[in-house]
């Protein structure tokens, strides 16, 4: 059976001091626990190397929302991968609909984001997802099996184990968000399992988690989980406390717990 994924993604929260307490409190608690769960967060830039350096040792892991495709140069603003592993990150969330809503991301520079992370031996976070109007459209599966595949291009087989998916309909996140039902979310999962499929093969595409993102709170994680090919959950808002998020890992552990069992 996959490993069950657990993480979250700041956004634009917390401070270097708000981060400092609640990675502090997540270490306390990780290391009382022995967790099945595959554990991740994604705080700001900067507060990641505090982060990072407050969860060493723990199997929590921590990475970066962005990042840029070249190693170095004249990009005013920007932060390479060889700078978030010297930071300590392990992974890096790459095109979130945020980002290619307001700072142009593109499925193309996903593709040159997710071959340097790769080479900076980060775990690339490949976020994909349609927005509301093409699934009105009847058209959200063509939309998502071409982020995959674009995020995909010339990615060999090899690098892909280091690689995980994550489903965030652009509709379901955030505030005005309204989430998938686990039968949507295992509808697109599907699709995008066997886009790895036909890209890899069985083997190595059943190897890929991918992550479901939209609205997840305690209420629907279960019903989320029980679904097939849904390999965990990548949750904003609902885990933002770290009181929140160490809730939701107790509540995946159970279920992880119980579908172990069935
Ligand atoms: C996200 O933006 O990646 C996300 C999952 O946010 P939320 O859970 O707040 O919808």
């Amino acid at each position: 059976m996959q490993q069950v994924w657990l993480g979250t993604g700041w956004k634009m929260n917390h401070t270097s001091r708000e981060a400092e307490d609640y990675a502090t409190a997540l270490a306390m608690f990780v290391r009382g626990q022995s967790l099945v769960t595959r554990l991740f967060i994604l705080p700001p830039f900067t507060a990641l190397a505090v982060v990072a350096e407050i969860l060493r040792d723990t199997q929590v892991m921590v990475g970066a929302q962005n990042m840029h495709w070249q190693s170095r140069g004249p990009f005013t603003g920007e932060i390479s991968a060889s700078m978030l592993a010297g930071c300590g990150a392990q992974l890096v969330e790459l095109g979130h609909s945020e980002r290619r809503e307001h700072f142009g991301e593109t499925d193309y520079s996903v593709n040159a984001k997710v071959h340097a992370a790769l080479d900076a031996n980060l775990v690339p976070l490949a976020c994909v997802g349609e927005p509301g109007i093409e699934r009105e459209f009847g058209v959200a599966d063509e939309w998502v099996r071409r982020q995959v595949k674009i995020a995909l291009h010339n990615v060999p087989s090899a690098r892909l184990t280091r690689t995980i998916f994550a489903y965030e309909p652009v509709w379901a996140i955030g505030e005005r968000g309204i989430p998938a039902t686990p039968e949507q979310a295992a509808e697109m999962h599907r699709v995008i399992r066997n886009t790895l499929t036909e890209l890899y093969g069985t083997g190595a595409a059943r190897e890929i988690p991918i992550l479901y993102g939209g609205s997840v709170n305690r209420d629907n994680a279960a019903g989320l989980l029980k679904q097939p090919n849904i390999d965990g959950l990548f949750v904003g808002r609902a885990a933002w406390q770290v009181d929140d998020f160490i809730q939701m890992i107790q509540l995946v552990e159970n279920v992880t717990a119980r579908r172990a069992y069935a």
